[in-house]
Parts: structure tokens; C-alpha cells; sequence
């Protein structure tokens, strides 16, 4: 067995650092698109932890912290055991126009990684050929994943945690080992943790074909989404707190002793939860009529249901409704922009959460 550590056109040799790139696919204007990636490889054996940003084109903190945690892996390869992966550019046509979506048919690449539970009766088209590419590079080699996103502007950064799903893929027991490692890596970065959304609307919304939704559910490797503040602009506090994160979390698996001199301590730089309750990502509170909204909660801030989360307001500034949350929890990001339409959501919460992290993927399955 050779120990270099191939991933496109990178290969590292034991402790060291090389920079390659990643065929996605070609362009009609000649050359072709790819994806840059760097591979630090340790000088002793351990676990392959992948590090992957800008998915969404916009998405400016989280491309920052996979090129700056390549960076710190580079630093000490000489104490890392086992190898780090970044690619920190997965959606090179959406950076390009600073969108979210790439532009070659307009899809979200986020949503179109392999599902092996899936039946399609349309061919893939060029989107899902991409993220697939990406995905067999990735499960190649990776034992652990986090994926690095940014949410809405003014948001605070938080780790998503997705349910693990059994059926006809995976057996409830081997569904229950893998959420415990998946725990411990959502854990180790020092954000408050979200579960993600209930089972039913996770498969609904496509979330098992995230970048980390496919490697956790098609591939069973552990993976987690940070959420690394706002969009479109490297926010200093957030991409410390992401770099801070996936260090802390390369040593709890072992491929650092330490925190390295110079990186924070994870989730030194963030504001804490401010509930003890376990939470899950939820989008709402939603407004009822349309008009100009007023925020009277703030990010971070906790909130009982019945509590007003914002105002609706009419151009003249008469408050025609309050929008109250009808859960416990806190908020983690308002909806951007002042104009709200009917049956929008004004907020993003946390909310109490008393489902179990390991579920049925079809919950009509089991009864
Ligand atoms: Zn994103």
C-alpha cells in the first residue's frame, strides 16, 4: 500500500501538504470546471477527516474556514496522524456570481448528492453528476466530514446534527453507532447543536442528499453542517469559531494531540445556548399577512411560546399583526429582508426537540 494519499490531482506524501484540483465537469466555453483541493497528509497513520465549503455559492466564512484549517493541518503535519482533506470551493459556478445555486441548470447542489434509497426515473443531469463525482472522491477516503455553510445575514453560528435514518439501507443497530459518533463530532465543535429537521420533512426537503446528509446517511460516515454566520462576506468571529471547531474536532478523533498555538479554543468566540433543552432546527415563526417586518426578538435571545417574535407593520407603520412563536426555544436568524408575504416565516429557531436522533426513514414503515 502506497502512502501517498490521492484525492483528483493531489497527492501527499507522509507529512506533507500538496494542492490539486478535482474534474467536475466540462465547460461549453472550452476547460473545465473544478474543484480546488489541498490534502494534508500526517506523518503517522489515523482517521481521514474531510473539510468542505462553499456548496452554496455565497456562502463566503465557510470557504474561508476549509482553506484555513488546510492551512493549520499543514502547520503540524508533522505531529497529525491520519490525513485532512479541504475542498473548499464545492460550488465554483455559484462563487462566481456570489449565489447560492449554480448555474448550470439552476439547482441547489446541496440537494443532489447520491441517495441509495431513492428511485429516479430521469437520467442525473450535470448538477447531480458533479456532486456524485464529489461524493466518490469523498467516500473514498473520508472518515469524517464537516461541511461548511453560512445562513442568514445577522444569524449566530450553530452545528447541524441530521437524524440517522434506518430501513431498507440500514439496520436500526448500525443506525444507533453511527449517531453516537455522529454526536461526538456535532459535539467537538463547540457550537450549540441543532438536530435537524423531523424525519418526514427532511426526506421532503431533500436533506439526505446534503453534502453531509449523503455521507451520514448513503455512506455512514459521520458528518455535520456548520453554520458559520451570514452570507457573502468572511466574518472574522465566525470563520475563527469555524476553524476552532474543526480543529477541536480533529483531536477528539485523534489526529491532533492539542489544539495547536494560535487557534481558539472552540466555541470561545460564539454565544452559547441559551436553553438547556434539546433543540431542532425550525423554520417559523410564520406571518399571516403581508407587510413590513419588525423584529422584536434578537438572535440568540430565548423565547416561550406565546412570546411575540416580531410585528407586521403596514407602510404607514401600523402594526397589523404580532407573530407569536407557538414553541419554546431561541433565535438563530431572521428572515432578510423587510417585506414579508403571507404564510413567510419571519424567523429561524431553535425549538425543543423530544424526537429521537435515530428514526425510521419512513415512519409509516414501522406502523
Ligand atoms: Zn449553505
Amino acid at each position: 500500500m502506497s502512502d501517498t494519499l490521492d484525492v483528483g490531482s493531489a497527492g501527499a506524501a507522509l507529512g506533507e501538504r500538496a494542492d490539486g484540483w478535482l474534474d467536475a465537469t466540462d465547460l461549453p466555453t472550452g476547460g473545465s470546471e473544478r474543484l480546488p483541493v489541498t490534502v494534508v497528509n500526517g506523518a503517522d497513520d489515523g482517521p481521514v477527516l474531510w473539510v468542505t465549503g462553499g456548496v452554496h455559492g455565497d456562502e463566503a466564512t465557510g470557504v474561508a474556514v476549509a482553506q484555513d484549517v488546510a492551512g493549520v493541518a499543514a502547520d503540524h503535519a508533522a505531529d497529525l496522524a491520519g490525513a485532512v482533506v479541504a475542498v473548499p470551493v464545492v460550488n465554483p459556478a455559484g462563487l462566481r456570481r456570489s449565489e447560492r445555486t449554480s448555474y448550470y441548470g439552476g439547482d441547489d447542489p446541496n440537494r443532489h448528492f447520491p441517495d441509495t434509497d431513492r428511485d429516479a426515473s430521469r437520467p442525473p443531469e450535470t448538477q447531480e453528476r458533479i456532486d456524485t463525482r464529489l461524493f466518490e472522491a469523498l467516500t473514498d477516503s473520508a472518515d469524517l466530514l464537516v461541511d461548511c455553510h453560512t445562513a442568514q445575514v445577522g444569524s449566530m453560528p450553530f452545528t447541524i446534527r441530521d437524524r440517522v435514518l434506518y430501513g431498507d439501507a440500514r439496520g436500526e443497530a448500525d443506525a444507533t453507532e453511527l449517531a453516537a459518533d455522529l454526536d461526538r463530532l456535532a459535539g467537538a465543535l463547540g457550537l450549540p447543536v441543532l438536530t435537524e429537521y423531523p424525519a418526514e420533512e427532511y426526506v421532503e426537503q431533500s436533506l439526505q442528499r446534503s453534502t453531509a446528509g449523503a455521507a451520514l446517511n448513503t455512506a455512514g460516515i459521520p458528518a455535520v453542517t456548520a453554520e458559520l454566520g451570514g452570507h457573502s462576506v468572511v466574518e472574522a468571529a465566525a470563520r475563527r469559531a469555524g476553524v476552532a471547531g474543526v480543529v477541536a474536532a480533529a483531536v477528539e478523533f485523534g489526529l491532533l494531540p492539542s489544539v495547536p498555538e494560535g487557534v481558539a479554543a472552540a466555541g470561545a468566540d460564539v454565544p452559547a445556548a441559551p436553553v438547556e433543552f434539546p433543540v431542532r432546527r425550525f423554520v417559523g415563526p410564520r406571518a399571516e399577512s403581508a407587510g413590513l417586518v419588525r423584529h422584536r426578538v434578537a438572535v440568540g435571545e430565548a423565547v416561550a411560546a406565546g412570546d411575540v417574535v416580531a410585528e407586521v407593520v403596514t407602510p404607514h407603520g401600523e402594526v397589523i399583526e404580532r407573530v407569536e412563536s407557538d414553541r419554546d426555544g431561541y433565535v438563530i436568524g431572521r428572515a432578510e429582508g423587510l417585506a414579508v408575504y403571507e404564510g413567510q416565516a419571519v424567523a429561524t429557531m431553535a425549538v425543543r426537540d423530544d424526537g429521537d436522533l435515530v428514526v425510521p426513514r419512513d415512519a409509516g414503515e414501522d406502523g
